[in-house]
């Protein structure tokens, strides 16, 4: 196996550009992947517009109570944590917010819960000219997306070459199991409060995860830029400025990726990727 090395692209908030920086870094590159972990809104296929070449359903485990032995005893509804369980005159079950835990049928005293397979989402492996895609799809309604990402995460662990990862936003438990592997992490940061307080959550989830880091500042202007402020006081490296531009605005909203329509001589994204490279060696 040759190098594998897993960037991945988080912000606070859906909208920042991550997933422009994302799709452009692995444009760029060439010979890389992007992966879109965003699997409850997926949408960098939109920019790829990828050649599916396979399609796996991802599944996990619910219980399955069998009335035949349950004596109502309720022991699987006091235990159930998520309160996917009730009791009427049988066991039911809230299929949307149970978390395949398998607990329930562990502390059933006669054994009269087993476990059954619920498809909840897909993910889909492409090519794009030279870049591979490897995108997820949570099915509507679905509890979490964190089965899919798993195993978005099982296939490229092994793959060579450069690998741009798309998070989920925000800093919930989806987003920290999508850097759980990360090798290195670009946050990015509008230039507003609300985009640097956004700013300052995703930074104590990569502090907490123990990542190395650094900080693309998006949509820069001349005016004031509240998240430069906050890095340059946590001495939070910035490892590059993306303009406030309506070409750069215009390609995006359209769904073209930049580097491949050579937006200003493409000297943006390439001097980003060899940034992102110098700094995750
Ligand atoms: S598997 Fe876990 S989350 Fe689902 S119903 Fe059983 S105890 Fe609750
Ligand atoms: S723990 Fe088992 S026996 Fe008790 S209510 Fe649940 S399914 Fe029925």
């Amino acid at each position: 196996m040759g190098i594998n090395k897993k960037i991945v692209v988080l912000s606070g908030k859906g909208g920042t550009g991550k997933t422009l920086i994302s799709v452009n870094l692995a444009a760029a590159d060439g010979n890389s992947y992007y992966v879109d972990c965003d699997v409850e809104e997926p949408n960098g296929h939109l920019y790829f517009k990828p050649q599916i070449l396979e399609e796996k359903t991802v599944s996990v485990l619910i219980p399955e109570v069998n009335n035949d032995l349950c004596t109502g005893c309720k022991e699987c509804v006091d235990f159930c944590k998520f309160n996917a369980l009730a009791f009427g005159k049988k066991v039911i079950l809230f299929k949307e917010i149970c978390h395949s835990c398998g607990g329930c049928a562990l502390v059933c005293p006669v054994n009269a819960i087993t476990e059954i397979e619920k498809t909840i989402g897909l993910i889909n492996i492409g090519i794009s000219e030279n870049v591979r895609t490897v995108g997820g799809i949570m099915n509507t309604g679905e509890a979490s997306g964190i089965p899919i990402i798993k195993n978005i995460l099982e296939y490229i662990k092994d793959k060579s070459g450069y690998i741009f990862i798309d998070c989920p936003p925000g800093s919930a438990c989806i987003v920290m199991e999508t850097i759980k592997d990360a090798d290195y992490c670009i946050l990015v940061a509008e230039p507003t409060i609300f985009g640097a307080h956004n700013l300052e959550m995703v930074h104590q989830l990569v502090e907490l995860c123990n990542k190395p880091y650094g900080v693309v500042l998006n949509k820069c202007t001349d005016g004031p830029n509240p998240s430069e402020d906050f890095c340059k006081e946590k001495n939070i490296e910035i490892i590059g400025r993306i303009p406030f531009d309506s070409e750069l605005g215009e390609l995006n909203s359209n769904g073209k990726i930049a580097v491949r329509e050579n937006y200003k001589n493409n000297e943006l994204f390439y001097s980003l990727l060899n940034k992102v490279k110098e700094v995750s060696r």
